[in-house]
């Protein structure tokens, strides 16, 4: 291992949050790595709804959810930090001065460390049951990536949460048709939404569930029933969207000595958690009044970095002065020297 292997600050989790984070790194000029467990930039916001409409996003009145992560994600590569991809980091230890953090490929050494670890490294749970899974990439899926895949498609959406009901109106215009089962009577979604549910063209079977899926190379039909009366209804379809819930695991994170409250990482107002050089940000960071929003993960990310900057070297100033007059003097400088 080489001197050139220590980054100056690793962050850990490109959600929103290490996006951001990201960005200011490269801003104050720290030499950065980026590792996340998942194969795509963009956290949460990629994984599970990349077509949802975002409104709370400061100078957006809406966003897609692709949209922001690709923003981010330029900002970000202005100043092209370390990524590492479908790398879940495991451990994290002190050694010669220096953090090592050990992951399923390899070591990466840091002098300091963002935690932006959203809500650890997370799944969409499915059923887990061999007759139902044996359909995953058959036509059936436990979050959208693109809703052009449904389009003209015939489509049963299983659940009752918000993703569930957002999913299934936000595919109301791409789907040819779509029913809609739920278990319960009741839903887990907003309000608003199941009102719109129940005047959207959607076929909404309550106290349904699935019991099984039948086809060729591809889903054709889905065998539902009533878990009151158990009478089985046979649905035509070409895709299943099953919502079934999160499996997130804040797994090794927890083995690190870090304080933990409420399976979150509690810091300080400048982002510090009990370990020096530690900081967390965004939904892993708790402290009194915590909101888990992206508005505040962005917040926390400008705190954390510029807090670590002052940790990695003493003598520099946490604030980063304004970025719309450090550029321009920048700019002003490269066109001198010219
Ligand atoms: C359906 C849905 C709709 C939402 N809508 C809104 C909304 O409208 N407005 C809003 O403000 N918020 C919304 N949220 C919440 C918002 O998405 C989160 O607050 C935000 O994503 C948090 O960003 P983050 O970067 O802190 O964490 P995350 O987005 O969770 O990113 C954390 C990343 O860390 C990675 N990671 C975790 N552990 C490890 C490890 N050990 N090693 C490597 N990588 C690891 C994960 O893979 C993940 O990619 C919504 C959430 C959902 C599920």
């Amino acid at each position: 291992m080489t001197a050139d292997d220590l980054f100056d600050l690793t962050i850990i989790g490109a959600g929103p949050t290490g996006l951001f984070a990201a960005y200011y790194a490269g801003f104050r000029g720290l030499r950065t790595k980026l590792i996340d467990s998942q194969p795509d930039l963009g956290g949460q916001v990629t994984a599970l709804y990349p077509d949802k409409f975002i409104y709370d996003v400061a100078g957006f009145p809406k966003i897609l959810g692709k949209d922001l992560v690709r923003n981010l994600v330029d900002q970000a590569m202005q100043y092209h930090p370390a990524v590492h991809l479908d790398e879940n980091v495991q451990a994290m230890n002190r050694q010669d001065g220096a953090i090592t953090l050990r992951t399923d490929a390899g070591e990466h050494r840091t002098k300091v460390v963002l935690i932006s670890a959203g809500i650890g490294a997370f799944t969409p749970k499915t059923y887990k049951r061999p007759e139902l899974d044996q359909w995953i990439g058959k036509g059936l899926a436990f979050a959208v990536r693109s809703k052009e895949d449904y389009r003209g498609k015939r489509l049963l959406v299983v659940g009752g949460g918000d993703s569930a009901l957002d999913w299934a109106l936000g595919l109301v215009d791409y789907a040819k048709s779509i029913t809609l089962i739920h278990r319960r009577d009741g839903f887990r979604a907003h309000e608003d939404s199941v009102k719109k549910l129940f005047a959207s063209p959607i076929n909404v079977k309550l106290f349904y569930e699935l019991r099984a899926l039948r086809g060729d190379d591809r889903v054709r039909e889905a065998v539902i029933y009533n878990n009151k009366t158990q009478q089985e209804d046979i649905v035509e379809i070409d895709a299943v969207l099953a919502f079934l819930g999160l499996v997130s695991n804040l797994g090794p994170i927890r083995e690190w000595g870090l304080a933990i409250q409420d399976d979150s990482i509690v810091v300080s107002t400048k982002m510090e958690t009990n370990l020096p050089g530690i900081y967390a940000a965004g939904d892993i960071a708790i402290y009194p009044g915590k909101l888990k929003l992206i508005a505040t993960g962005f917040g926390e990310a400008a705190t954390a970095v510029n807090n670590a900057m002052t940790f990695i070297n003493p003598n520099a100033s946490a604030f980063p002065g304004h970025s719309s007059s450090i550029m321009e003097q920048k700019e002003k400088a490269a066109a001198k020297a010219h």
